[in-house]
């Protein structure tokens, strides 16, 4: 059996971050760090949107940045003006590049192309079955899950479970179509189905974006239908009468409010979404990433037991909950209530809510610029819960 101080299980966002974390600092650097992942990690398999009024240590490798985003409905139309937030787009492969490149020339580094079979949490340490060894270290972080698993405990407890999927082609089109000043956060111009179902539009150039079409809903589409909802929208709404796909991107996000396990036992930390990373109610996961690993990989290096926990107030959880429930239940009122959240409240306020960093105050203001009826409801349906 192999020893490490530490193995990380799954080098996609999070297990990456974590280890980019220790690296940046001389005790972190002395730690044997075993990275494990199925895959090479080569391949620009997502692309991460993220707002900040800060700088992140990935800022140097962002591809596009935003001071404005787009918010179209039927209901309302506007040019929001995201300050002091920005809105930042991170390709993967640049991510997975830029991480493993730093951490290639550390000699206590070590990455493995295998397949993790299993992870055995002891009382001093845990063990790592892959498909080729075993591995053994007093603290092994993990990011890989099964979603299905997850789905099945959600609704045996009789949680709230959607799922955020989504399938965007990268596009370039024969005349310049798309504003590179701002994103197109929501564009509701598609059918909604009784769902919550938009467009997000990331534009690289005039003539080129990733266009998704995104759902908040239980069940997955099949891919004729996502496809079909794409060519509808760049033909009927954007008018395009021709277009290239150069690429494609396709994504499931849990949306839930399953109490995802900080850690198995005392040694066997979960990280990213299996530890709780994406918000229930956005899928924003990136940034809570950040937050968590950077936590994690001080108290590592301040010999402390990396226990941190993302964080996230009752408050916060409970309207994610309210959220989720209406979005789930009442899907066809989406459109309207995003369409009143946007039309009465300053983006910042919108962005600094959804980071969980208002205050009450803050907060009764946001709940009463949409319609009051429907969130009082789900607050009453929501209370067996809370
Ligand atoms: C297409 C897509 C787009 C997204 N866009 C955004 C966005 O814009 N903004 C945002 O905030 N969040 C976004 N998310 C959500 C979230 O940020 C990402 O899913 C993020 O990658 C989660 O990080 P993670 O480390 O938990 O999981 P991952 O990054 O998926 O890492 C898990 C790793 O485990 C590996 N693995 C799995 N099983 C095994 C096994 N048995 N053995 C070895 N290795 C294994 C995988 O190969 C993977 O590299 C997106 C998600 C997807 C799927």
């Amino acid at each position: 059996m192999q020893q490490y101080d530490i193995i990380i299980a799954g080098s996609g966002a999070a297990g990456l971050s974590l280890a980019w974390y220790l690296s940046q600092s001389e005790t972190g650097r002395q730690f044997s760090v075993l990275l494990l992942d199925k895959e090479p990690k080569d391949q620009n398999d997502r692309t991460w949107g993220f707002w900040s009024k800060e700088s992140t240590p990935f800022d140097g490798i962002v591809s596009w940045q935003f001071d404005k985003a787009e918010f179209i409905s039927r209901h309302y139309r506007e040019v929001l003006d995201l300050a002091p937030y920005q809105y930042r787009v991170l390709e993967g492969r640049r991510f997975y590049d830029f991480v493993r490149k730093s951490l290639a020339v550390l000699p206590n580094f070590h990455f493995r192309q295998e397949v993790v079979k299993s992870i055995q949490a002891g009382a001093e340490t845990a063990i790592v079955q892959t498909e080729q060894d075993v591995y053994e270290a007093p603290w092994v972080f993990n990011s890989i899950f099964s979603a299905k698993k997850v789905k099945a405990q959600v609704l045996q407890q009789q949680g709230l479970y959607l799922q955020q999927h989504f399938k965007g082609w990268l596009v370039k089109t024969p005349r310049p179509v798309f504003n590179p000043q701002q994103v197109r956060l929501f564009d509701f111009r598609t059918p909604q189905h009784r769902q919550m179902r938009f467009m997000y539009v990331i534009p690289h150039a005039p003539d080129r974006a990733l266009v998704e079409y995104t759902l908040f809903s239980k069940d997955l589409l099949k891919t004729s239908e996502y496809e079909a909802a794409l060519e509808h929208y760049l033909r009927q709404v954007l008018k395009l009468k021709g277009f290239e796909v150069l690429d494609e991107e396709w994504g499931i996000i849990p949306m839930t409010t399953y109490d995802f396990p900080a850690r198995q036992g005392e040694r066997l930390i979960n990280i990213g979404t299996a530890g709780g990373a994406s918000k229930p109610s956005t899928g924003y996961t990136f940034l809570r990433i950040q937050q968590h690993c950077k936590a994690l990989a001080e108290q590592l290096v301040q010999g402390q037991p990396p226990y941190a926990k993302v964080r996230s107030s009752r408050r916060h959880k409970l309207y994610d909950a309210m959220l989720l429930n209406i979005m789930g239940r009442q899907g066809a009122e989406s459109e309207r209530i995003f369409s009143e959240l946007f039309r009465n409240n300053p983006p910042s306020r919108i962005l600094k809510f959804l980071d969980e960093e208002t205050h009450f105050g803050e907060e009764l203001k946001i709940m009463n610029s949409v319609p009051r009826a429907l969130f009082i409801r789900s607050f009453f349906e929501l209370q067996s819960e809370f």
